[in-house]
């Protein structure tokens, strides 16, 4: 168990992290400069969707190295802001990922299982995807969803339980009780579906529950089907099923027609 933890911590801050993925972006818009009213969320394709092409519109945080669109990257920093006030000093670990960011995170995971677990291709595809969404279904392609973490936890992502210190519950529930106040819904609850709780996990539900809507609507994804993505051979034979646990791990209060 503690190899498996050790290997989570290295992941997170050598595949999740912003930095070293970090593209030559600069902000179009300092921190200061939000806009006060919301900008409806720009068109993306369907390459977009699927992470193949780059959503319009991005700034980059200059203390992660992170990106996100315009709109939302100035929801998380106003958010920011409001923490600070409380004595929270909220970090991004992530932010938008490419299909080959997305991709070197997943086979890492992949090659992990297949070295320690002698899973067969089932059982490992499962393994993997409560830790990580397939390559070209993350949400973080989109530009809309961040993994907010906390000076205090030095940039980690942590899993509720009950051994978990209670300074990280009391910052995940201040984040419950404030983030929705600022767009940002809790994605990944844990409760169905293939990806586990994943309280760092934040959408920004003005922009993201419309390409949720978009994504549902694809039936075709062989674009995403590279042969560089491990076990992809299982799921191209399993994609309905995958995408179908995939979008069965989303919190329904982040859907539009919920909160319609
Ligand atoms: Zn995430």
């Amino acid at each position: 168990m503690a190899s498996r933890l050790i290997w989570l911590g290295l992941a997170l801050a050598f595949l999740w992290g912003c930095a070293p993925q970090r593209e030559t972006l600069k902000p179009s818009n300092p921190p200061q400069q939000s806009p006060a009213t919301l900008l409806p969320p720009p068109d993306l394709s369907q390459e977009q969707i699927l992470g193949l092409l780059r959503p319009p519109n991005m700034v980059e945080d200059p203390s992660s190295g992170c990106s996100a669109q315009a709109q939302v990257m100035q929801s998380f920093w106003k958010l920011r802001d409001r923490a600070a006030q409380d004595g929270w000093h909220l970090t991004l670990v992530s932010g938008y990922r490419s299909f080959k960011h997305q991709m070197r995170i997943w086979n890492h995971y992949d090659s992990l299982y297949r070295k320690t677990d002698g899973l067969d291709s089932k059982r490992r595809v499962r393994a993997v995807m409560s830790l990580v969404s397939v390559p070209g279904l993350s949400r973080h392609h989109w530009g809309t969803d961040l993994d907010i973490s906390e000076a205090g936890l030095r940039g980690q992502l942590v899993n509720v339980h009950p051994d978990t210190p209670a300074r990280v519950v009391q910052f995940y529930n201040w984040m419950e009780h404030n983030a929705p106040q600022f767009g940002f819904c809790k994605v990944y609850l844990g409760k169905r579906g293939a990806v586990r709780d994943e309280p760092w996990h934040w959408s920004y539900f003005p922009y993201s529950s419309v390409y949720e809507k978009q994504f549902m609507a694809i039936q075709d994804f062989h674009e995403v089907m590279s042969d560089q993505v491990g076990d992809v051979h299982y799921l191209m034979k399993n994609f309905p099923e995958v995408v179908k646990e995939e979008t069965r791990s989303i919190n329904t209060e982040c859907s539009l027609e919920v909160q319609n």
